[in-house]
């Protein structure tokens, strides 16, 4: 392949940069050229399509967020937008297609690649929700920022002695809810994996509160319940007060850490190796260390499992 291009899509995740600025570069050392599609898929539709060189990745890896921006299109999903987006990659003469996202955006380069376009899948979501891969770009960042958000509301609610219910992103995964209760010795961790037993947390709670602590954090997933719901609860069963903070958006910007940035490197990589060599339908993943790759059909179908084992560890230490 001579000619490729790359697309983000989906929820932008810190990390992102990485991952294009490693497609382009990788693709010009190998003589290939290669095109930025803004905006996603919708930008694809419209033929949003801009040729891109070493220069124009530059400066780019510390920054969050994409810089080819991310969009979300129903009408790629349709067999109309399906067609304008195969059009315009072959007006354009492009070969091959990196797509940057989550699981929706496999689901579109899957389409792609079963009208026999070669795309092959980049996981960059916070959430950590893809099933074939270890971890996902951006999920490192975004569990730092939520321990650091942990750690400051841990200031106040221990001052007021107070329970504080954290809600974090995840989606359906509660990847992110584990990875930040346990590192910032949350006393309860609400995630969608596992049914909510409301009553046990109480216990838990007033538990603690007897044997002398002053304060409770917990963090709730997402998709595991609305915060500001399990406030009243809580404080209802418990008496004592409580208060809700819903992290948001801050959770998916900022500068992206060590870890992402050298996993979006070795994923871009990975990915243009595999289209040079004509190989498309695949998504990268990480395992044990190793960047591997897997059939696109395939990597949608694995269940996703959670970390249970540190989800165990951090009840038992949170005691
Ligand atoms: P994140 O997990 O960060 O939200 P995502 O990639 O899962 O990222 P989605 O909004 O689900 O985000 O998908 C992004 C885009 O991928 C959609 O707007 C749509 O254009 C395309 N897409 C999603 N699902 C499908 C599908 N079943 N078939 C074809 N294209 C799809």
């Amino acid at each position: 392949m001579k000619k490729i291009a790359v697309l983000t899509s989906g929820g932008d995740a810190p990390g992102m940069n990485a991952a294009i600025r490693a497609v382009v570069r990788t693709a010009v050392f190998k003589g290939m050229e290669v095109y930025g599609v803004r905006r996603g898929f919708h930008g694809l539709i419209k033929g949003e399509i801009e040729h891109m060189d070493v220069k124009s990745v530059g400066e780019i890896l510390h920054r969050g967020g994409t810089i080819l921006n991310t969009a979300r299109s129903d009408q790629f999903k349709t067999e109309e937008g399906m067609g304008k987006a195969l059009n315009i990659l072959r007006v354009f003469g492009i070969e091959g297609l990196v797509v940057i996202g989550g699981d929706g955006s496999f689901r579109g380069a899957l389409d792609l690649s079963e009208r026999g376009f070669p795309t092959v899948g980049v996981p960059g979501t916070i959430d950590n929700d893809i099933a074939c891969t270890e971890q996902t770009i951006g999920f490192d960042t975004a569990i730092n920022t939520v321990l650091e958000a942990i750690n400051k509301i841990r200031d106040t609610v221990s001052s007021h002695e107070r329970t504080n219910i954290i809600e974090v992103m995840g989606r359906d995964a509660g990847d992110i809810a584990i990875y930040t209760g346990m590192a910032g010795g949350a006393e309860g961790i609400l995630i969608p994996e596992m049914p909510l037993n409301i009553d046990n947390l109480c216990r838990r709670i007033i538990e603690g509160r007897n044997r002398g602590k002053s304060s409770s954090i917990i963090i709730l997933a997402e998709g595991a319940g609305k915060a500001m719901e399990l406030e009243r609860i809580i404080e209802e069963k418990t008496g004592m007060e409580t208060r809700a903070t819903v992290l948001g958006y801050i959770q998916r910007g900022g500068s992206p850490s060590a870890a992402d940035i050298i996993l979006a490197s070795r994923m871009g990589y990975h990915a243009v190796e595999l289209l040079e060599n004509n190989i498309g339908n695949r998504i990268v993943a990480i395992r044990e260390n190793r960047i591997v790759d897997f059939d696109i059909k395939e990597a949608l179908s694995m269940p996703k499992k959670f970390n249970q084992e540190l989800y165990d560890l951090a009840q038992v230490l949170s005691i």
